[in-house]
């Protein structure tokens, strides 16, 4: 007899559907098991990103704190309106305020040139900074501190204004010792139209009595010389001596002072025409030396023509004075232009100067070489610098032994009559 068929069939589907059951069931978890593994993995990395963020934003907030507590200028960040938003410990040190007293406090009560600073705020787009200007600032109890104050304007991600940090930094020492040096600048400039006044008044007045000293030994000389002993004859002749190089410094001092005291205005003065009358002026004493006299073309400049002429006229009469006797003797007058200044060169062939020897020259009373055909005084180079400092140059020498001199010097080029030609 065989088993009904339906009832073992009924059997095995419903084991089967219940299998597949359970395997639906069991896959449904595990796909639960991994979805929700996979959003707590996300969930997690978020959490861990935002607390790296945390930690960051206040590492780097510590950080900022940091450097504006170190920072030893004044800092002021001021918002639109010119209302202090923030300061550094060196603004409160400086200020003499609380902290809590400068926030909320228009900047114009503690910055003398707040308005300033709120123009350039409102002057937004066209200059984004304010480069170092000296100002103040007023501290609690009134007293201005002088600073150097920068600025830049602070701008948030779309353009828009959000305000303006400040710095400034106590200027105090810098300020006085400018205004010191101003004053002494001021003092020494005095001192020194004083002792031009000086020397012109001593060396002018000084002129009569020696005219008298010199005169009455000349008598002496003149009247005695032979009548009593020979002793006598020496001394009367040292004096009359002494009194005339005595006379000739004085005339020579008196000179070099009229430089400061008693120069003409400058007006536009040919230098070609000059010189030309300087050599007609020295005419015997340049044919006498034979000299082969040879120039460039002379500009025009801004200057006392009388001390120009008097600067080519020492200068010429030194190549004469200081000729070697063993070559004929050549002078040229050089020119060139150096961006703003024409270059003037006096070159000779003579005996040269020892370069050591090279600012000392231009020193009053000062000479290196000697008597004779050569005696003089020593101020005609200091003449020369200080006529030439006058017009705004300077002057100097480029010489060697025995092989010449170069007496150069500078002129500003005036840019109405730039050119020489
Ligand atoms: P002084 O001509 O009365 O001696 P300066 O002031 O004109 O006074 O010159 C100072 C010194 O510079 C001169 O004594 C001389 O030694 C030197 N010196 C000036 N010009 C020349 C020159 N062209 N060549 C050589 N030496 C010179």
């Amino acid at each position: 007899m065989s088993e009904p068929v339906g009832a073992g069939d009924g059997l095995g589907a419903q084991v089967k559907t219940y299998l597949f059951g359970l395997f639906v069931l069991v896959l449904l978890f595990c796909l639960y098991v991994l979805q929700s593994s996979a959003h707590s993995r996300k969930l997690r990395s978020q959490l861990l990103e935002t607390r790296e963020d945390l930690i960051s934003t206040t590492v780097s907030k510590s950080y900022v704190e940091n450097i504006l507590r170190s920072m030893a200028e004044t800092l002021m960040v001021i918002d639109p309106d010119g209302t202090i938003q923030r300061v550094n410990q060196a603004a409160t040190n400086m200020l003499g305020y609380e902290r809590v007293e400068l926030v909320g406090r228009p900047v114009g009560d503690v910055l003398a040139d707040g308005v300033g600073v709120l123009s350039l705020l409102k002057r937004s787009g066209l200059n984004d900074v304010l480069r170092s200007i000296d100002t103040s600032v007023v501290t609690k109890d009134g007293r201005h501190v002088a600073v150097s104050l920068s600025g830049s304007v602070m701008r948030d991600d779309d353009g828009g204004i959000q305000g303006m940090v400040c710095v400034a930094q106590d200027i105090t020492e810098r300020k006085r010792a400018q205004e010191m040096l101003e004053q002494r600048t001021h003092e020494l400039a005095r001192s020194n139209d004083e002792l031009e006044q000086f020397a012109w008044v001593a060396s002018h007045d000084l002129q009569e009595p020696l005219r008298m000293v010199a005169s009455y030994t000349q008598l002496l000389s003149r009247r005695y010389k032979g009548k009593l002993d020979s002793d006598a004859d020496e001394f009367i002749e040292f004096a009359v001596d002494g009194a005339a190089r005595m006379r000739r410094l004085i005339n020579d001092l008196l000179e070099f002072s009229r430089v400061g005291t008693h120069g003409k205005d400058f007006e536009t003065t040919d230098c070609e025409a000059i010189y030309e009358r300087t050599l007609v002026d020295l005419g015997g004493l340049v044919e006498d030396s034979g000299a082969l006299v040879t120039h460039d073309r002379l500009p025009t400049v801004m200057g006392d023509g009388t001390q120009l002429g008097q600067l080519f006229q020492n200068l010429i009469v030194n190549a004469i004075k200081f000729r070697r006797d063993d070559e004929q003797l050549t002078i040229h007058v050089g020119v060139e232009r150096q961006d703003g200044n024409w270059v003037i060169g006096v070159r000779d062939n003579g005996i040269g100067i020892d370069p050591q020897y090279a600012e000392r020259i231009f020193i009053v009373f000062q000479r290196l070489h000697g008597k004779g055909h050569r005696a003089g005084t020593g101020i005609g180079l200091a003449i020369c610098k200080k006529i030439v400092e006058r017009h705004g140059g300077r002057i100097w020498v480029e010489s060697l032994p025995g092989e010449g001199s170069t007496f150069y010097f500078t002129l500003p080029v005036n840019e109405e009559n730039s050119s020489h030609e």
